[in-house]
């Protein structure tokens, strides 16, 4: 387990390095990077954000017919689909990141995303993905980019997240939290 970095934190903010060859200290970040996401709980989460600054995250999230997608990115790739703007529906999708804990933001995602990366064996692998899981691999990619889902928001939601940075007093850095030991969302 490991501590989640929190907005604002300057690992969250720049671009993550390639990983290249997986080592034992990779696969143990991995181990941690699991068991967190797992404690949070959290659908996906990426090395940044507990303070390894590498191009690798995991995912883990049960569709609603009950099938379970779940994996490692190791330096992935990702292409999206072109947003539908005629189909522009902020208020249908909320987002949130263990990042910017308890709070969620509507958000305009890609419909389908195409992740390409290697897992930890270093076997190349492809995934398809449409809808929820499509969003995931975006936001995860995003984090290894520096980017949060905060700096995507379009107006008004923008403006409502500055709010709720400025409310928590995150924002700084050096700010985290442990999963199953800071109770943030009550
Ligand atoms: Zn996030």
């Amino acid at each position: 387990m490991r501590p989640i970095r929190i907005t604002g934190d300057p690992v969250l903010h720049r671009p993550a390095d390639p990983v290249g060859e997986v080592d034992d200290a990779v696969r143990a970040l991995v181990d941690d990077m699991v068991e967190t996401m797992h404690a949070a709980p959290g659908v996906g989460l990426a090395a940044p954000q507990v303070g390894e600054s590498l191009r690798l995250f995991v995912w883990h999230w049960v569709d609603p017919d009950g099938a379970l997608h779940e994996g490692v990115a190791v330096d992935p790739e990702l292409w999206v689909s072109p947003l539908r703007l005629d189909e522009l529906d902020l208020d249908a999708e909320e987002e949130g990141c263990l990042s910017a804990p308890g709070e969620r933001f509507p958000l305009r995602r890609a419909d389908r995303a195409l992740l390409r990366a290697r897992d930890l064996d270093g076997t190349p692998f492809e995934i398809a993905a449409e809808g929820w899981l499509a969003r995931i691999f975006q936001h995860e990619f995003d984090h290894l980019d520096g980017v949060l889902y905060l700096d995507r928001l379009a107006h008004p939601h923008e403006k409502a997240a500055g709010k709720a940075v400025r409310r928590h007093s995150w924002g700084v850095p050096g700010l985290s939290w442990m999963p199953g030991v800071d109770d943030l969302e009550g």
